[in-house]
């Protein structure tokens, strides 16, 4: 008999891991995966995507009914919040969906091992006290708030995005440090249900990482919404007295100070890898100088039997890029071979409208040749002008020379659906030329898509 309890422990029940253990299971692995919260999901379906898009959702629809979106649409509506009810549909949908893998788990044979998991060695780990064997461990603890130095989170004043999900009460004021993805969705939230919302970025736009058109067109439109931007800015200190917070900014470029009274404050700075308690000098792994443990095309680590995926490797910390991860670690862990393409990774902001993109920016693809750019304004689409929603474009960015699409980047109500068409066709090596061609239902937001793509040769219909 073998003296290993599995064939594969996956540490981290988030995307990444939970994914990674079900398609191991079912590639006939013995697997179990170790999950020191009280649910299963990770990050993402207990604090992160899920309750986050169960908040914008419900704000969302909120909005457009308190600020009279849809009294022009005809529809009159008395409109009164209820707070505790929209906390408890975003409990739902989390118990639903942290059930559901609970059962995917038992479906699929894959064990859960309560508790925290630390390395013995490179081939066992200790779960409550208990040690187990495994052929193959894949680490999957993904990533945690990036704290502020001197800034304590309490998640009461000073919150971090867990805590900004779950918000009592509307705050009066409320500071978010951070202009990145989080802090403008759930900035969004709370504007949009009656907050005051300030937005503190030290870079001088908002969304890092983002194309540069798109960042400058979200700070527009945010400020739109009434969020008030104070962008090349850094906060110096935040001080809590009793309920209210003060929070100290300064030009980044140096200059006088102003203070910002707060009812809450919500530190988004970013995320870091997870790798606390896990005793990785054990199994003689290490981390790079940002935390992440490195690995290799096959999402091998530097010792043999030890994979890692999600957000503790490098790349977008996204829920989707770890469970392509988790799908392919268990194939190449089982023999076959698990690829997934990092140039092709979408991402979305869940702002209304959502901001998506795909591929290079357009800076990137300058840097490494000569490009030519179609845009298409949302305005000019039929759908979006006929459902009130002008805002955004779809920018297409393609290879000069040999039409390849590079690059997608959309603004609009529905970018997130969007981005889907642009991600396929990239992945398949489509042209412009070849999504220009490509017959779109009228009258949808994506033929925006399409006519983008036609005005990188110049000759888009509906401008
Ligand atoms: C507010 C918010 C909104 C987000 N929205 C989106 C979105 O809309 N779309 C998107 O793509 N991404 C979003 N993300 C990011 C997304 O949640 C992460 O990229 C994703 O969860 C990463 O998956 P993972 O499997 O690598 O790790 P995680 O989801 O972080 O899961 C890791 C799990 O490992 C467990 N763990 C850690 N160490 C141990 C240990 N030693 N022993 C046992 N268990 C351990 C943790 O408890 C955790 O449950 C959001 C994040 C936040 C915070």
């Amino acid at each position: 008999m073998s003296d290993y309890d599995f064939d594969v422990i996956v540490i981290g029940a988030g995307p990444g891991g939970y994914v990674a253990a079900i398609r191991a299971a079912q590639l006939g692995l013995k697997t179990a995966c170790v999950e020191s919260r009280a649910t299963l999901g990770g990050t993402c379906l207990n604090v992160g995507c899920i309750p986050s898009k169960a908040m914008l959702h419900a704000s969302e629809l909120y909005d457009e009914a308190a600020s009279g979106k849809l009294a022009k649409l005809g529809i009159k509506a008395q409109v009164e919040l209820d707070l505790d009810t929209m906390h408890g549909q975003r409990r739902d949908a989390v118990k639903g969906l942290t059930g559901g893998i609970e059962f995917l788990f038992k479906k699929n044979k894959v064990e859960w091992l309560k508790g925290h998991a630390a390395f013995i060695g490179k081939d066992t780990i200790d779960v409550a006290g208990k040690s187990y064997r495994a052929r193959n461990i894949v680490v999957a603890t993904g990533s945690n708030v990036t704290p502020l130095p001197g800034v304590e989170i309490d998640e009461k004043v000073v919150v971090s995005s867990t805590g900004a999900l779950e918000l009592a009460k509307v705050p009066g004021h409320l500071v978010v440090i951070g202009g990145g993805v989080i802090g403008l969705e759930l900035g969004s939230v709370w504007k949009r249900l009656g907050a005051k919302v300030t937005v503190v970025e030290f870079l001088d736009q908002l969304l890092p990482g983002m194309d540069g058109e798109v960042r400058k067109e979200a700070a527009k439109i945010f400020k739109k919404q009434g969020i008030e931007l104070k962008l090349s800015t850094k906060v110096t200190g935040v001080t809590v007295k009793g309920d209210k917070a003060s929070v100290t900014v300064e030009p980044a470029a140096g200059g006088a100070a102003e203070t910002l009274e707060a009812d809450a404050v919500l530190v988004s700075i970013g995320r870091r890898p997870n790798t606390d308690g896990l005793a990785l000098e054990r199994a003689g792994l290490t981390v790079n100088k940002r935390g992440q443990i490195e690995v290799d095309h096959d999402l091998a680590t530097a010792v043999p039997g030890i994979w890692a995926i999600g957000d503790v490797v490098p790349g977008p910390m996204l829920a989707h890029k770890a469970e392509d991860e988790g799908i392919a670690v268990a194939e190449n862990i089982a023999g076959l071979t698990g690829i997934v393409n990092h140039d092709v990774i979408p991402g979305v902001v869940y702002t209304m409208p959502e901001i998506a993109g795909v591929g290079l920016t357009e800076e990137e693809a300058k840097e490494r040749g000569e490009v030519k750019v179609g845009k298409f304004p949302m305005l000019a689409n039929s759908r979006a002008k006929t459902n009130h929603e002008p805002d955004g474009f779809v920018k297409v960015i393609a290879d000069a020379k040999t039409d390849r699409v590079l690059g997608v980047h959309i603004i609009a109500s529905v970018a997130g659906t969007m981005i889907a068409q642009a991600a396929q066709a990239m992945e398949f090596g489509a042209t412009s030329e070849d999504i220009a061609y490509t017959c779109h239902a009228h009258p949808t937001h994506s033929e925006a898509i399409k006519e983008a793509a036609m005005a990188v040769t110049g000759k888009p219909i509906h401008i």
